[in-house]
């Protein structure tokens, strides 16, 4: 029976992160398991047959204000500088996402958007970003009024279709991730970092893992490896419920299937995301070759229609834990057994966690998780 110091269960960027810092600061060994045929969990991406790098799992756009995670990811990669904007279809429009002040004056007649300007920048002051939740709530009527217009056009329908559900009946920073704008600044994201691998996630992944201590064994489940291979400790990044065997019931998970087609001929939409709040079952198309730069080309295309689904576990994958009071509270029954029960076992990222974590977030945790659960304390 071979023999490792560690067993890290899930070969994404929590798992990766882990592992390396193990490997290269510990100098200790360690197993890199993961069920999925592939590294780099959600962030796994691939060329196709055309030569277009896609994101098998959804658009991937990095951001982030870390300087430690932005300078721990780049040993592992060098990057190219990508600014996200998103379209959404909006009364047979594509406008821009979040609605900002250039999605206002495509909606509204000319007087009646530079009033509502005036409105929002006097109120809220220029840049700001105001919760489409808090703009409904607002007490002067054309404010919430607006609110009620932005809820309706891009997020009732659209939440329902994601998640199952109204956005109030969800934790509020859901929809708060996709503030109104208070400025003409179309940018998905505000971060100080913007970018994507230059080779693509699964080669920064490669790249994390590859080192002489970690060995990395694809289609393989936790239990196989956990009862097959010696081991001193785990490192766990899947499904909390999972891994307590569901004791206390399943945790609600929202899943997605991904359709992709391969265009012969595109651009297909103008930019790399556009949102489908009002139509359709699916949320959005990606549209891939727009994250190699530029807005036109000659030749063929792949896009990805996003479309949310149940969690059937054995079925699909967990990709968000529920952002909603109850799932939190059924978490923490389960976040009580694992202080009770597992003190030496860490468990780390979106599914053990049960957190609705950005790329940036999960490697920035994942290394706070090094530096306070493992590097400084005693091996068992
Ligand atoms: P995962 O990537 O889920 O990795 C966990 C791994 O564990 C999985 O590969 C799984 O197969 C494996 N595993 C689970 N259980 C077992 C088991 N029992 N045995 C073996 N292996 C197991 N973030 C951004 O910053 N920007 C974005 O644009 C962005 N877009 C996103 C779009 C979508 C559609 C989704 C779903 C997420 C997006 N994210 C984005 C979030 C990003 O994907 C996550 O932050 C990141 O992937 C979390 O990494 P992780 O390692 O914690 O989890
Ligand atoms: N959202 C919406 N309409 C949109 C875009 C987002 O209602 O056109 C809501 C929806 O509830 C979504 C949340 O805002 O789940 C966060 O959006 P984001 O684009 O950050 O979702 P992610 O990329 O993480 O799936």
């Amino acid at each position: 029976m071979s023999e490792f110091d560690w067993l890290v269960v899930g070969a994404g960027l929590t798992g990766a992160t882990l592992a390396e810092r193990i490997a290269s600061q510990l100098g200790q060994s360690v197993l890199v398991v993961d069920r999925r045929p592939h590294i780099a969990g959600n962030v796994y991406d691939e060329l196709d047959g055309d030569g277009i790098r896609v994101h098998r799992y959804g658009a991937h756009i990095f951001h982030t204000s870390s300087e430690r995670v932005w300078s721990y990811l780049s040993r592992f990669t060098t990057w190219v500088g990508y600014e996200h904007r998103v379209l959404a279809s909006v009364g047979g429009r594509l406008v821009p996402l979040p609605f900002n002040l250039n999605t206002l004056d495509m909606l509204f007649p000319a007087p009646d958007a530079a009033h509502l300007t005036g409105l929002l920048v006097n109120t809220f002051g220029e840049s700001s970003r105001v919760p489409v939740l808090k703009l409904i709530d607002h007490p002067t009527p054309e404010l919430s009024e607006l609110g009620r217009f932005v809820y309706d056009q891009v997020f009732l329908n659209y939440t329902a279709k994601q998640w199952g559900r109204r956005p109030e009946e969800l934790d509020p920073s859901v929809t708060g991730r996709v503030p109104v704008l208070v400025s003409r600044d179309d940018r998905y994201f505000r971060d100080k970092h913007q970018a994507l691998p230059a080779e693509g996630y699964t080669t920064m992944v490669a790249r994390m893992l590859d080192h002489p201590l970690i060995t990395v064994a694809t289609s393989t489940d936790y239990a196989a490896a956990a009862s097959s291979v010696k081991h001193r400790r785990v490192v766990y990044t899947g499904p909390i419920d999972e891994y307590f065997s569901g004791v206390y019931g399943p945790l609600p998970y929202r899943s997605l299937r991904f359709e992709h087609e391969r265009l012969p001929t595109g651009p297909h939409q103008p930019v790399s995301v556009v949102n489908y709040p009002n139509e359709h079952d699916y949320t959005r198309i990606l549209e891939h070759r727009h994250f190699a730069g530029g807005s036109s080309w000659a030749g063929a295309s792949t896009i990805t229609r996003e479309y949310p689904d149940e969690y059937r576990p054995g079925d699909n994958e967990p990709f968000y834990p529920l952002p909603a009071e109850a799932s939190h509270q059924a978490y923490r029954r389960y976040a009580d057994l694992r202080d009770e029960t597992e003190p030496d076992t860490v468990f780390a990222g979106r599914l053990a966690k049960y957190r609705y974590l950005d790329m940036d977030q999960a490697v920035n945790l994942a290394l706070q998780a090094f530096d306070r659960r493992i590097c400084c304390a005693v091996p068992a």
